[in-house]
């Protein structure tokens, strides 16, 4: 390991040394307060490395900036998140590393059988001679996203102590709650005052999500009518069973477990009620914003459908808006994208312009107005026992962000 990845690894053993579990069931803002003691520490290292207006906003979000040291260039943002995800315990994480790779399976956990395998982790192939980090098996490793948070810190700690690299502005924010997709909602974009940024939090080597998908949920509310089973003939309708029908007319080729790529779906995620009454919710997903609007019109057809099948039940069709494709804004303003793959370009990494199937908090940021694609950080697996990553792929994405900001400062 050198220098470099021995800063960034240690930063990043430190961190996800605190557990900020968020919880999506939680009122409070942020939904943990060990993210605003995890926020606390990280303010504090930002001052000590002498990162300029550091603050913790009344919402929990770390922001601060390195100065321009010319003028002229765009004031460029780079966020990664604090929080880990809660379906998996984020508590008493010990990072192993397994130095130098050459190869074959990786224990994780010899006593459960917990190995990362080409079949788990078919990028640890292109990862012979690196220093690979996992957990010990009973925890995630945090690598989503502490792993992000330790080469923004890493950059700045280097940009202070470089005034040769020259750069415009430079806006750091470490934000609350993205697993959940609630902290963004909170995000103070006036105030971080970037032209545009990245969120440091996509997976593997060479992944950029420039795009997601175009999303809604829905809420359909059946009534039905119920009396005696004996004597029910021509009388009864029964909820449970419309709800059914409804679920099993919906295309198969157009689920979640049937596509993958830039296909959509919709996905029903629960039924509740009984002969009275039930619900039926679920959610609509595409990357194709025409194809989103067939899908709601298809569904509006089979639900008008079940209206005539079963004219003894009232059926009510609700889709409410959750979040839109990023990419039209991100061709509408194409800096942050030339940026970023000039740079690629320029730090020989092969990347892929990928549609994440999901949304991420560049998303949300970019529709709000700022451009926000998602740059990867190296981890692959998260959100459970098998993640692991590589700190050789931390090393280049450090350089790559340099890179950035000097090719935005026309260096
Ligand atoms: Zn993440």
């Amino acid at each position: 390991m050198n220098e470099l990845q021995q800063k960034i690894y240690d930063r990043f053993a430190r961190y996800v040394a605190v557990d900020t579990t968020s919880d999506s069931n939680s009122q409070t803002v942020p939904t943990t307060s060990t993210q605003l003691d995890f926020g606390k520490m990280l303010a504090q290292e930002m001052k000590d490395l002498g990162v300029s207006n550091v603050e913790i906003d009344k919402n929990g979000f770390v922001l601060g900036e390195i100065p321009a040291n010319v003028s002229g260039a765009p004031a460029i943002g780079f966020l990664a998140h604090m929080d880990t995800v809660e379906d998996f315990c984020g508590k008493n994480i010990r990072p192993v590393i397994h130095s130098n790779y050459q190869g074959g399976d990786l224990v994780i956990n010899e006593e459960k059988k917990m190995y990362l395998s080409t079949q788990n982790a078919p990028d640890l192939l292109k990862c012979l001679g690196h220093d690979i980090v996992t957990s010990d098996g009973n925890t995630l490793l945090g690598g989503d996203d502490k792993i992000g948070i330790a080469i923004i810190m890493t950059l700045a700690e280097y940009l202070l102590a470089h005034k040769e690299i020259k750069h415009g502005a430079v806006k750091i924010s470490f934000t609350i709650d993205e697993e959940n997709g609630i902290g963004v909602g909170y995000f103070d974009l006036k105030r971080f005052n970037a032209d545009f940024a990245y969120t440091i939090d996509g997976s593997v080597l060479g992944d950029i999500d420039c795009g997601n998908f175009n999303a809604d949920k829905l809420l359909i509310s059946i009534t039905g009518k119920n009396c005696h089973p004996g004597a029910a003939k021509n009388f009864m309708a029964n909820p449970v069973r419309i709800a059914a029908d409804i679920v099993s007319s919906w295309p198969e080729d157009k689920l979640p477990e049937t596509t993958e790529g830039e296909e959509g779906f919709i996905l029903f995620k629960d039924i509740e009620g009984g002969l009275d009454h039930a619900t039926l919710g679920g959610i609509i997903r595409h990357h194709d914003s025409a194809a989103f609007e067939q899908f709601k019109k298809d569904l509006e057809q089979i639900v008008e459908e079940k209206r005539v099948k079963y004219p003894n039940a009232k059926i009510h069709l609700e889709i409410t808006p959750q979040y839109r494709n990023m990419r039209e804004v991100l061709k509408a303003k194409p800096e942050a994208m030339h940026v970023l793959e000039q740079a690629l370009k320029e730090e020989k990494i092969d990347y892929r312009l990928t549609q994440a199937r999901g949304g991420t908090d560049g998303a949300r940021l970019s529709l709000s107005g700022l451009p926000t694609p998602n740059i990867f950080a190296s981890y692959e697996n998260p959100h459970g026992p098998y993640e692991w990553l590589s700190l050789q792929w931390s090393e280049k994405i450090f350089h790559l962000l340099v890179r950035m900001l000097e090719i935005a400062a026309g260096k």
